[in-house]
């Protein structure tokens, strides 16, 4: 169990994650809404390094897994944990940057265990894209 304080801990975890979602980058301030502080392995503590920033959509997709099928083989793999492993190794933007493609089983699992090119955020992206607000780097 950390020793910050509950707020001094939301604070950090938005500032690690320079205020994107640590599963499908969506920028809080593209959004207008607020991020939730994602506990990586539900069971765990409030420690820093099970916490993630998540926007809501990612959170309620996740909700207790830590686990999904890869879409292409159907094995149960691990889900993506932003604290162990790096984006880029297991996601790509495609598409001018409105779809993530997983590039591993552990990327193809969290995209679509995540939901993370629903229809409405791919439209959404398309907007953020031509205002230049999209992908980030
Ligand atoms: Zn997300």
């Amino acid at each position: 169990m950390s020793n910050l304080s509950w707020a001094a801990t939301v604070r950090r975890v938005h500032e690690r994650a320079a205020y994107l979602c640590e599963y499908c980058q969506t920028g809080q301030r593209v959004t207008g809404q607020a991020m939730h502080v994602e506990h990586i392995n539900p069971g765990d503590d409030n420690d820093l390094d099970n916490l993630c920033l998540s926007c809501p959509s990612c959170n309620l997709s996740k909700a207790q897994a830590t686990s999904a099928p890869d879409p292409e083989t159907g094995d149960i793999v691990s889900l993506f944990n932003p604290r162990r492993q790096v984006w880029s190794e297991h996601f790509v933007w495609v598409q001018d940057g409105t779809l993530i493609q997983g590039l591993t089983p552990v990327g193809r699992a969290t995209v679509v265990r995540l939901r993370m090119n629903r229809i409405r955020i791919v439209e959404v992206r398309k907007i953020w894209v031509r205002t230049g607000e999209h992908p980030p780097n």
